[in-house]
């Protein structure tokens, strides 16, 4: 792969590039960094430190830039880059607001460059296996998804509690959870409610919660919190035959399938002051609570092969080639557009109607 890429933003993401895109054999030129010690650590890590974006951008040796910085600077570092007519990679979020990435995008098809974000936990192995059950209905058709990141530790104390740096948690995990929810449902979203979180006192939200209800019925919640000390599983699927579920990024998921006996009925059990068979649990011996029935069976979730530096070696392919870009502009903007229709619900207490079904 013959190409040079220019990194502006050393930071944690300018760094993690760096080491992946090096990994790959690709060469990083050089550096642009508003801190002088980001452009010390990029020197010392055989980088050639730009005094300026324009330094960078006039350096025929790079045919890539790739901006890691704060999320308030993406468009203008990115429409400078195209101008320049580099090809541009770009961390996520494309943009703070979806107006400005409908005019990024024009400007890179002016320059007949490519620019496309990085929504690498597209590659992610919880989100590929809850995918594939998704796809391949391993639980019979899905009903409900629960997608979340939970957190104790509030938001960090950078540009992130910034809203004029584009911070926040919406832009933020937001971002990945909800592109990775409408890959996953191939289905318009007509209904939209969201609430955001204000509980750690910053201008931008440490969290929020949103429902959705897709036009093929599924409906879905995704939710983000930092001020949770007891984490809720990162996925739960409710399908017609079973349950999948992914607790952490640590532990293996599972899934909970109907199987092939016949079923025996419920018996009412004591559950806190009242009697319930409704929900009396899938167990032969309920005082010992750990035995489930022979009518559902316990599985591993799919493992699904990826790699996340595919991203990357795509990129390259589309200047090279022409390949179809992995990560599609038009999704990032329908993203963009639906975590503004959360802010827009929470803001009037509504449903928004997002898409037309059909
Ligand atoms: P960071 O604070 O660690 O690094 C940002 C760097 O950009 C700093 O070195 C800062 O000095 C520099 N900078 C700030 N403004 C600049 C400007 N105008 N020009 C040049 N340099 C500038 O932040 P980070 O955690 O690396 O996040 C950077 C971007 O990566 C953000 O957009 C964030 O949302 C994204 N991100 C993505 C992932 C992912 O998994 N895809 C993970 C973390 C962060």
């Amino acid at each position: 792969m013959n190409h040079g890429v220019a990194i502006v933003g050393y930071g944690t993401m300018g760094d993690y590039h760096h080491r992946r895109l090096a990994a790959l054999g690709v060469e990083v030129v050089g550096v642009v960094d508003i801190d002088p010690r980001a452009l010390d650590d990029a020197a010392a890590a055989g980088l050639r430190p730009y005094a300026d974006l324009a330094e960078a951008l006039a350096d025929p040796s790079t045919d890539f830039v790739l901006i890691a910085t704060p999320n308030d600077s993406h468009h203008d570092i990115a429409v400078a880059a195209l101008r320049a007519g580099k090809n541009v990679l770009c961390e996520k979020p494309a943009t703070v607001t979806s107006t400005e990435l409908i005019d990024v995008v024009a400007e890179a098809e002016r320059a007949g460059r490519l620019f496309m974000v990085h929504q690498n936990r597209r590659w992610d192995p919880d989100y590929l296996s809850m995918a594939q059950v998704y796809a391949e209905q391993l639980l019979g058709p899905v009903t409900h998804i629960e997608s979340r990141v939970h957190g104790s530790r509030g938001i960090p104390a950078d540009w992130r509690t910034e809203k004029a740096a584009g911070g926040g948690m919406l832009l933020d995990w937001g971002v990945h959870l909800v592109d990775r929810l409408l890959l996953m449902v191939d289905s318009p979203v007509v209904d939209v409610y969201a609430d955001l979180s204000f509980t750690l006192g910053h201008d931008v939200d440490d969290g929020f919660e949103a429902w959705l209800r897709f036009a093929n019925g599924v409906t879905a919640v995704v939710d983000v919190s930092t001020t949770s000390f007891l984490p809720a599983p990162l996925w739960t699927l409710r399908a017609n035959r079973g349950t999948a579920q992914i607790e952490n990024w640590a532990t293996p998921g599972r899934l909970l399938r109907l199987g092939q006996t016949e079923e025996e009925d419920a018996v009412p059990i004591l559950a806190g002051t009242g009697m319930t068979k409704t929900m009396a649990p899938r167990v032969k011996d309920y005082s010992r609570q750990h035995r489930l029935d022979d009518s559902v069976e316990t599985l591993p979730l799919p493992v699904v092969d990826a790699d996340v530096n595919d991203f990357y070696r795509n990129a390259f392919d589309v200047v090279d080639h022409g390949a179809t870009p992995t990560v599609a502009n038009a999704q990032v903007l329908r993203t963009l557009r639906l975590l503004e229709a959360f802010a827009e619900s929470h803001r009037t207490r509504e449903v928004v109607h997002f898409e037309q079904a059909g």
